[in-house]
């Protein structure tokens, strides 16, 4: 049983590009500051870092799924460089209303439960929007309400 975050993607690992909008590549995905640390900081207090973020461009054609996917094999590879580790990411590549995993729904959390083994008890949910509040307490782990993940990673350390 491993203790888990949960992070959202837009707006707390990357810069939002506004609404409605979509990072469709690797050059429009900026990196918020103190990412990289924060990541590696929760890695060796013995956090698993598992990524859940919703991405209806895909469903909306606006996105292909490849690009998504070729972002977070990029952004994994890039954490990895810089010392810390992203254990998976799970997406919802769907619009509102068509599945049982876009956030605030716990699809995604459960998906993940698949291939790791969560203490509840001891993960939280680190997110910028209400949706990814309302999805982790569903779930049923502590959350985080935050623009700003070094924050976030100060008040999980104390615990
Ligand atoms: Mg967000
Ligand atoms: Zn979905």
């Amino acid at each position: 049983m491993l203790k888990t975050v949960f992070l959202d993607r837009d707006g707390i690992i990357n810069e939002n590009i506004g609404m409605h909008r979509y990072v469709e590549n690797w050059e429009q995905f900026r990196i918020l500051p103190g990412v990289e640390d924060s990541i590696k900081k929760l890695n060796e207090a013995g956090y698993q870092i598992i990524v859940v973020t919703n991405q209806s461009g895909i469903a909306r054609g606006i996105l292909s799924k490849e690009c998504v996917d070729d972002l977070h094999r990029r952004l994994r590879t890039h954490i990895e460089q810089s010392g810390g580790k992203i254990d998976a990411i799970y997406m919802c590549p769907h619009k509102e209303g068509e599945c049982n995993c876009r956030k605030p729904q716990i699809g995604l959390f459960l998906q993940a439960e698949r291939d790791f083994i969560i203490d509840k008890k001891r993960s939280w949910m680190v997110g910028d929007s209400e949706t990814d509040v309302e999805a982790g307490e569903s779930y049923g782990v502590r959350t985080i309400l935050t623009k700003s993940l070094p924050a976030a990673v100060e008040r999980i350390l104390e615990d």
